[in-house]
């Protein structure tokens, strides 16, 4: 297996996420506008051919851990056709997808056998009238449905992510890690980040907090997980069968650590969630780039990764240039 590429600041990048497409089922207050969303024409997008080319180019880079997201990626035709593409390819080490679980339960199965490793689905509450708040679509029970369905299929661990907001969902912060009593799933807690801008301030709530309230539950105690690929610290209470998990985008710097690239559907490389910077490959492929073009592309944007973000900072805040259904998450 080829040695990963590593970028100016020596952080070793081996990890690609793969957003193939900005469409959604759902409408989370935190993410997508309600209405008028602008959607990208087919034409704009990333065909499932260029998708897989400019995933084998970047394993054969040694980028060899690859996430599919969105927008909700199951919406999209055939998905788990290009699942079962990516996964064969040589080289991959593992093949995790990012879902809201709405159509979890027709996929669950399918993508298992298809040879996705991991899911992570977004669980902001337990509580349906509150779902159709947050989601704007009375979705909760499917999504319930789809994660037990990912616990049948075989998926272990089913990964939970959970985006806390004051005053919106945080009286709920006790009762989804309390899941990891009764399953063994990790509940993992991320910190609101500012895409949808309203309100941030007051909705934001850092990790430090979410952690106290954590441990008014019962003692928790530091672990480590081996299937860990990303920024989340881990914790587990004694006796649960699942683990904890916090994520800390804004209070937190994990940018020194960072390994990953962002592909967007319309095929723009993004060396940083929060940079407006992107290396256009739609364009290389269809001016008909070879296979070195596309890496000598992706080894420009990965040397240029910025050294960290500035999401704390207001004057960023407003500088994002992207949602994040249209960066994929
Ligand atoms: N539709 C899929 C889903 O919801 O899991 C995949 C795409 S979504 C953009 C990926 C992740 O980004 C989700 O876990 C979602 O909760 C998270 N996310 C979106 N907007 C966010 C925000 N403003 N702050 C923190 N996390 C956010
Ligand atoms: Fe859709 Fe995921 Fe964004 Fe919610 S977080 S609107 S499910 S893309």
């Amino acid at each position: 297996m080829p040695t990963p590429p590593t970028d100016s600041f020596h952080r070793k990048i081996d990890y690609l996420r793969l957003s193939i497409t900005d469409r959604c089922n759902l409408r989370c207050v935190y993410c997508m506008p309600e209405e008028g969303v602008a959607k990208l024409d087919h034409s704009e997008m990333l065909s499932y051919e260029e998708i897989v080319r400019l995933a084998r180019i970047a394993i054969s880079m040694g980028i060899s851990k690859v996430r599919i997201t969105g927008g909700e990626p199951l919406v999209r035709k055939d998905a788990l056709s290009l699942c079962e593409s990516i996964a064969s390819l040589p080289g991959i080490a593992s093949l995790t997808l990012t879902t809201n679980g709405v159509l979890l339960s027709d996929f669950a199965e399918g993508l298992f056998k298809a040879g996705i490793a991991r899911v992570n689905i977004s669980l902001d509450t337990l509580k349906p009238e509150r779902f159709l708040r947050i989601a704007r679509k009375d979705l909760f029970s499917r999504v319930w449905a789809g994660i037990m369905a990912a616990d049948r299929a075989g998926f272990s661990p089913v990964k939970l992510n959970t985006v806390v907001m004051a005053g919106v969902n945080d009286d709920e912060i006790e009762d989804l890690a309390r899941l990891t009593f009764d399953y063994p799933f990790h509940v993992r807690f991320i910190e609101f980040m500012p895409f949808q801008q309203r309100d941030y301030d007051s909705l934001f709530i850092p990790a430090f907090e979410i952690l106290e309230r954590l441990r008014r539950i019962a003692p928790l105690e530091k672990v480590t997980v081996s299937e860990s690929n990303g920024p989340a610290l881990h914790y587990g209470f004694k006796g649960a069968k699942g683990k904890i998990g916090i994520i800390s985008p804004v209070s937190d710097h994990f940018c020194p650590n960072c390994n990953r690239l962002r592909l967007t559907a319309d095929g723009k490389l993004r060396s940083c969630l929060f940079s407006v910077d992107e290396t256009d490959l739609f364009q290389l492929l269809r001016r008909g780039a070879s296979d070195d073009e596309i890496c000598a592309a992706m080894v420009a944007a990965i040397n240029s990764k910025p050294e960290k973000h500035h999401l704390s900072s207001a004057v960023f805040r407003k500088c994002i240039s992207r949602p994040m259904f249209s960066i994929g998450g």
